[in-house]
């Protein structure tokens, strides 16, 4: 199969997941990780008409951001979805349309600074680890409010919703208890005005249960292995 094919496949099955719930199929974006693709592959990729792409790792980025042709680069908006060093921050922000792993105050500062720096605004995504497992990096839920709070004086940050990253499950349907609670969050500090009225997006759901994160209110799933692999 081919990326066209394999692309056509993802977003027939997103349709038929926002069916089932009732949901707007256009209200979810799919951001194909790159991680393990080079740039010849990410070309391919984009030409297929794949334009939001994800990476975890800068340094496993770069080669595409720089050596990706400018026009094609023009058209893609690259979201950064994996653990950020502080010191990375700098080179980050400006190259990449979203940081969907804000996960700690530290780096929220620096973003701020940075962004303030350049006159830029960074959209940025909380990330929340709702299953509570160690290994997993994030705000526990009851932070996130105090934390929300302090953002609200990080000029250059725009908080535009939440990440989570579901437990690792044979049946995806494991997963859905962790994507419906982030929703319910999200829903009760809208409503509750602890998070500011941009905060709306849920990135969550990957290629192993993306339609679960759909059913459950995704609006970024972050799909890799089911796309280039
Ligand atoms: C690699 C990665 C993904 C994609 O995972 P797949 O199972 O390959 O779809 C999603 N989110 C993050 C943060 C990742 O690092």
């Amino acid at each position: 199969m081919d990326y066209q094919q394999k692309l056509a496949d993802i977003h027939s099955r997103i349709a038929k997941a926002c069916t089932r719930v009732g949901r707007d199929a256009a209200d979810v974006t799919i951001v194909a990780v790159t991680k393990y693709i080079g740039v010849e592959e990410t070309e391919q990729l984009i030409a297929a008409g794949q334009h939001d792409l994800g990476e975890n790792r800068l340094q496993v980025a770069l080669p595409k951001l720089e050596g990706l042709p400018e026009a094609m680069l023009a058209n893609v908006r690259w979201h950064y979805i994996g653990s950020l060093q502080t010191n990375k921050v700098k080179d980050v922000i400006g190259r990449f349309h979203m940081i969907h792993s804000l996960d700690r105050l530290a780096l929220a500062q620096e973003i701020s600074k940075r962004a303030t720096q350049r006159g830029i605004v960074v959209p940025c995504l909380v990330q929340v680890n709702v299953s509570g497992e160690e290994s997993k990096s994030g705000f526990a839920p009851e932070e996130v409010t105090d934390f929300l709070k302090q953002a609200r004086e990080f000029a250059g940050l725009e908080i535009c919703g939440y990440m989570t990253m579901a437990p690792v499950a044979q049946d995806p349907e494991e997963t859905r208890g962790v994507f419906r609670r982030l929703r319910e969050l999200r829903d009760e500090w809208l409503e509750g005005q602890f998070a500011p009225a941009t905060a709306v997006h849920l990135s969550m759901g990957m290629s192993g249960d993306f339609e679960v994160a759909v059913e459950e209110g995704a609006t970024f799933v972050r799909v890799g292995s089911i796309l280039v692999k």
